[in-house]
């Protein structure tokens, strides 16, 4: 029985065969040929095995997305059935006697190249279309097998070598019962989202792939970090008594979901969720939330094809605020680049892209799409209680200008007599170390910080998140971090503000002590930590546990810090 381990990235145990999907590779190469009708044959059978998928396709998402989702498929069939495509490509194959794909992939290129050059918003569409298109019928010149995740219609374990955040979050959890991936950390996106979706995940195995095939029983252990591959029947009863005891312990924290968060000292402390989409928020509510510390709303912008308007996002920040019942809501602006792309935006590739042109960066010099966002946001403000906060600042400069940006919004709104609410908290994300180093000055101008510890710790410890040969840099105990935390925490209360975390690191239940000492206002985290959390905070005294990340600050290694730790009485 082959078993791997890896990271246990999202808790519970999932037994099921394995469904692989992988990303295949499109790459082409020129070949010359021959036979030239054979070539023209083999690009019309791929034309029509990609018009026979495309019809299906808008059949379905006609019947149960509605009229204007399906257009997107109409207009990918005009393309596929376009001569002025077309014909170039079959004059390509018999003038230069080349294969294919290649005829089809350089063709193509001129006009994608052609499209995204024009100013008009539409064009700029269109190459999107042309790209999608091209794709697809590649897929089938090539022999591909592409494996659309939302198509996923039966109960499975997923296996990849890694899952995009978009793959996760079309992930169906009614079949998807759990997965594990090759590759990625407990902060990749990936996991973060599996956790909201509270399917069980183990990533960065290195090699689930190399042991597993379609159809193998799998256990996903994601209390633990295992994977087992065709266990033994004595095996699988043992998880399932392992799934039940899980499900009781659940069961248990689940009375605590309408108790307050109170210390034994009588501290309040505030437990928020980290959400990605308003379905999210019943998974709040269920698991006690008393607020959404981080909407990270780039998930909005992922898994369509264009920017969403502003009357898209208005609908979802409402719809959250609403549900959320005056509850705070701390919505973050967009936040996309790193391990999260928008392929409609065609940026161009970059050499280190979590140190590159991501979040705020990207929003100051697209003001575009930034002002949209703060124009929903806004007008969105009467219907909760919203607060907001910029991603990766690392500038004073930076913030200054953002929130520049917010109040010109602002105005223009009040004077076109739409109402804003006037009490909208304004906060930053402390990710970076230089801001965190000058918090200080930050806490002089902000509502509030959120300290977002899984980019504090990979710019801290300059170890990149994604990747599981430096994963074991990831470390939140290390006293650096903790003295970091400390910097700001004091900063803020210095001058009267409160402050959160929303990475990983809030709802971990080694950290969870020594944030209390350090004096922590609000913890966020995945809906599904919150009870584990409350159910630990509540059994610690603040005062003795400023004692102990006293101690922990004076320490030399993580490792102490953990022993440390462990040591109390919990
Ligand atoms: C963080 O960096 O800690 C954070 C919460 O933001 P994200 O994980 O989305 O980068
Ligand atoms: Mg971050």
């Amino acid at each position: 029985m082959p078993n791997v381990s890896g990271i246990a990235a999202s808790a519970g145990i999932a037994i099921a065969r394995a469904f692989i999907l992988e990303h295949p590779d499109y790459s082409v190469e020129k070949r010359s040929i021959t036979d030239v009708d054979a070539e023209i044959a083999k690009l019309e059978a791929a034309l029509e095995k990609s018009e026979a998928e495309l019809q299906a396709i808008k059949a379905r998402t006609l019947q149960e997305l509605g009229e204007k989702k399906a257009e997107i498929f109409e207009s990918h069939l005009l393309i596929l059935n376009d001569p002025e495509l077309i014909d170039p490509v079959k004059s390509k194959i018999s003038d230069e006697k080349v294969n294919a794909e290649f005829a089809l992939e350089e063709t193509a290129a001129t006009f994608i190249q052609m499209f995204e050059n024009m100013k008009s918003a539409y064009l700029q569409e269109r190459a999107a279309d042309m790209r999608d298109v091209t794709k697809r019928v590649l897929g089938h010149l090539l022999g591909l097998q592409v494996v659309n995740p939302a198509e996923i219609s039966e109960e499975v374990i997923v296996l990849a070598e890694d899952l995009t955040p978009s793959d996760t979050a079309q992930l169906n959890r009614k079949y998807v019962l759990g997965f594990a991936t090759n590759i990625g950390g407990r902060t990749s996106h990936s996991a973060i989202m599996a956790r909201s979706l509270e399917i069980p995940a183990v990533v960065g195995t290195k090699e689930v792939l190399t042991q597993a095939k379609n159809g193998d029983l799998i256990i996903v252990d994601g209390l633990d970090g295992h994977v087992l591959i065709n266990p033994e029947d004595s095996v699988v009863e043992e998880y399932k008594s392992k799934q039940a005891a899980y499900a009781a312990q659940v069961a248990e924290w689940r009375k605590l979901r309408d108790e307050p968060t109170v210390t034994v000292d009588g501290v309040h402390v505030e437990l928020a969720a980290n959400i990605g989409t308003p379905n999210d928020v019943a998974g709040v509510l269920e698991n006690g939330g008393e607020g959404v510390g981080l909407y990270r709303t780039e998930f909005l912008y992922m898994g369509r094809d264009k920017l969403p308007s502003e009357d898209v996002q208005y609908n979802a920040y409402k719809t959250v605020l609403e549900k959320m019942e005056g509850k705070p809501v701390v919505v973050r602006t967009l936040d996309i680049g790193g391990d999260k792309e928008l392929p409609y935006l065609d940026l161009p590739k970059e050499m280190n892209p979590f140190l590159g042109f991501r979040a705020v960066r990207l929003c100051l010099d697209r003001q575009d799409i930034f002002r949209t966002q703060l124009r929903a946001l806004l007008r969105a403000s009467v219907h909760g209680n919203l607060r907001i906060m910029f991603p990766m600042i690392a500038t004073l400069g930076e913030f200054r200008e953002a929130k520049a940006i917010l109040l010109e919004e602002k105005e223009k709104l009040v004077a076109e007599g739409t109402q804003v609410s006037d009490s909208i908290q304004l906060g930053i994300m402390v990710e970076i170390p230089s801001t965190a180093v000058l918090a200080d000055q930050f806490a002089k101008e902000v509502d509030f910080f959120s300290i977002g510890t899984n980019d504090l710790i990979q710019y801290t410890m300059a170890a990149d998140r994604m990747n599981e040969r430096v994963s074991y840099l990831y470390q939140p105990y290390n006293p650096s971090i903790l003295r970091l935390i400390k910097m700001v925490i004091d900063a803020a209360h210095r001058e009267g503000r409160w402050v959160g975390m929303c990475g990983e690191m809030a709802g971990d239940a080694t950290a969870i002590p020594l944030l209390l000492g350090l004096g922590l206002d609000e913890f966020s985290m995945s809906a599904t930590s919150i009870l584990p959390a409350r159910s630990q905070l509540t059994k610690l005294s603040q005062a003795d546990m400023k004692e102990l990340a006293a101690k922990a600050l004076d320490m030399q290694t993580a490792e102490q810090v953990v022993e440390l730790v462990q040591s109390i009485e919990q």
